[in-house]
C-alpha cells in the first residue's frame, strides 16, 4: 500500500459527464436577461454558443455522454494519475494521508484542456468557422488553441495586456497551435476602445478580454465565443477528474476528509469536487475547501448577487459572488485567479455552507509552492499553490489520520518569472482594499 501513484487505464476514462444540478436540494438561480430582466432563454445565448453547449449549460440531465471523439483526444493524457505525497507528509510530519489529482500532465500543462476539446469539437459539428476567446495568464489561450488546432478552426484569443506583456511564453504556444492573440484592451472591438478612451494605459482584466471577445462572436455568425471556466457547461466537462480520481480512491479504499483545490472561475474546483457533493450530504463532516488570493477575494470578501460576466455589461446577469464586474486586479499580483466572479454553481454552493472558502498572500503561497516542489519535485502553477497552501495548514493541524485530496490544476513550468520575483524577494502582498470592494459593488446592476 505505498504506492506513489494511482493509475487508471484508458478504457476508465469516464463515459459521461456529471452534473450536479439535479441532485442538488435547491434550485440554481437562473440567468438573466439584462434587458428583459426575466429568466435568459435557451436560444438567447445561441448567438455566441453552439447548440449543445446551450443545452448542457441548462441540462436536468445527471449524466451527460462524452462524445467518443472527445474521449479519443482525453486519451492523449487521461486517465490522469493521483499521487500520494509521501515526500511532503513525511517532511510536514503529518498525520494526514494527501493526495492529488495531477491535471498538469496535459499536453498545455493544465486542466483546460479538458473542456477547451469538448468545446472545439461541439462548434466544429455546428458549422462554426472561428472561436473568439479571453485568456489572463495564457493557459486557457493555450488550451484553446490546440483544440482549435485538432479539429481545425481558427482562434483568436484576446490576452489582457499586462499578461501579454509579461508571459510570453504561452503566446508562444498559442502561436504554435495557429492561434492569433490580441493584447486586450485592443482598438479592434467598441468595448476595448471605450476603455482605451477613459484610460489608455489601462493594463486590461479578464471582464475586458471578455467584453471583448463576446462582442466580436455575436457580430459574426460563424465565430463563436467559447469559455474557460464560471458556466455550468465548463464545470461540467471538468467532471472526469473527480469522476477518476473517486475510482481511485475507491482503489486504495480511501474517502476524502477534505477535498481542496483553487478558485479562478471555479472550474478546477467543480471539476474535482462536484462529483463528492452527493458524499456531502450523506457525510456532513466531509470539508470541502475553495483557495483564493487576497487580491481577488470573490468568496471570502464578494457579495452573491446578480453581476454582468463582463465589463463592457454584454453578458447576461448571473447570481454569483462578485467583486463588481469593473473590478481591476492590481498588475502587481503574481499568482493567477483574477476574475471578478465565480462560478454561479461554486456560488450557490458557498451561499449554502456546502463549501467553505480561505484566501491567503501571495507570498505565503509561493512559499508553500516551494515546500511542494523540494518535497514532490514538481513545481505547481501559481493558481495551483494556493491550494497546496491550504493543504499544507489543513495536514500541519491534522491530530488524527486523516486523508486530503486536492486538485493539483497544473504546473508552474511557464510561471518561473514568477517564482524568480519570489526568490528575489521582489514579491509584495496585495489585499485587494475593502474600500474599493465596496466602491465597485455599487455598481452593480438593479433588477
Ligand atoms: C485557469 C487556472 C486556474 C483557475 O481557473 P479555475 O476555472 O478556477 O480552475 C487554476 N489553476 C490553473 C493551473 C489554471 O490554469
Amino acid at each position: 500500500m505505498d504506492d506513489y501513484k494511482i493509475l487508471l487505464s484508458e478504457k476508465e476514462i469516464p463515459q459521461s459527464w456529471y452534473n450536479l444540478v439535479p441532485d442538488l436540494p435547491f434550485r440554481l438561480p437562473p440567468p438573466i436577461n439584462p434587458v428583459t430582466g426575466k429568466p435568459l432563454q435557451a436560444d438567447e445565448l445561441r448567438t455566441i454558443f453552439p447548440k449543445s453547449l446551450v443545452e448542457q449549460e441548462m441540462s436536468e440531465e445527471r449524466w451527460i455522454e462524452i462524445p467518443f471523439e472527445v474521449r479519443d483526444i482525453l486519451r492523449l493524457w487521461r486517465p490522469t494519475p493521483l499521487r500520494r505525497a509521501r515526500r511532503l507528509e513525511k517532511y510536514l510530519k503529518t498525520k494526514a494521508r494527501i493526495y492529488y489529482k495531477d491535471e498538469s500532465v496535459s499536453p498545455t500543462g493544465s486542466h483546460k484542456l479538458n473542456t477547451a476539446i469538448a468545446q472545439a469539437y461541439y462548434n466544429k459539428k455546428e458549422g462554426i468557422k472561428r472561436l473568439a476567446t479571453e485568456t489572463g495568464a495564457g493557459q486557457w489561450g493555450a488550451a484553446l488553441s490546440f483544440a482549435c488546432n485538432v479539429f481545425s478552426l481558427k482562434c483568436r484569443v484576446y490576452m489582457v495586456k499586462v499578461s501579454y506583456h509579461q508571459k510570453p511564453f504561452r503566446k508562444s504556444l498559442m502561436r504554435i497551435w495557429g492561434a492569433e492573440i490580441i493584447a486586450s484592451p485592443s482598438k479592434l472591438t467598441a468595448s476595448g476602445r471605450k476603455i482605451l478612451k477613459e484610460d489608455p494605459n489601462c493594463h486590461g482584466s479578464l471582464g475586458i478580454a471578455i467584453s471583448e471577445a463576446v462582442e466580436e462572436a455575436a457580430k459574426d455568425k460563424t465565430t463563436n465565443y467559447a469559455l474557460g471556466s464560471v458556466l455550468n457547461h465548463v464545470l461540467l466537462h471538468q467532471t472526469v477528474i473527480g469522476l477518476e480520481a473517486k475510482k481511485q480512491l475507491k482503489l486504495l479504499d480511501e474517502e476524502p476528509d477534505f477535498l481542496i483545490a483553487c478558485v479562478g472561475g471555479g472550474s478546477n474546483f467543480g471539476g474535482l469536487i462536484l462529483p463528492f457533493v452527493k458524499d456531502k450530504f450523506k457525510n456532513p463532516g466531509l470539508r470541502i475547501i475553495a483557495v483564493e488570493p487576497f487580491a481577488c477575494p470573490s468568496l471570502t470578501k464578494g457579495k452573491y448577487e446578480y453581476d454582468f460576466g463582463d465589463t463592457a455589461s454584454l453578458t447576461p446577469l448571473i447570481k454569483m459572488f462578485t467583486l463588481g464586474h469593473r473590478y481591476i486586479p492590481p498588475a502587481i499580483h503574481a499568482g493567477g485567479l483574477r476574475y471578478h466572479g465565480c462560478s454561479p454553481l461554486v456560488s450557490a454552493l458557498q451561499d449554502k455552507d456546502i463549501i467553505e472558502a480561505v484566501a491567503y498572500n501571495q507570498i505565503e503561497v509561493f512559499k508553500a509552492a516551494e515546500i511542494f516542489a523540494k518535497a514532490e519535485g514538481i513545481v505547481p502553477a501559481p493558481e495551483t499553490a494556493h491550494a497546496v497552501k491550504a493543504v499544507i495548514e489543513v495536514a500541519k493541524r491534522a491530530k488524527k489520520s486523516q486523508c486530503i485530496l486536492f486538485n493539483f490544476s497544473g504546473h508552474g513550468f511557464l510561471d518561473l518569472a514568477s517564482y524568480d520575483k519570489f526568490l528575489n524577494g521582489e514579491l509584495v502582498n496585495h489585499a485587494h482594499p475593502i474600500k474599493e470592494i465596496k466602491a465597485a459593488l455599487k455598481h452593480l446592476p438593479k433588477l
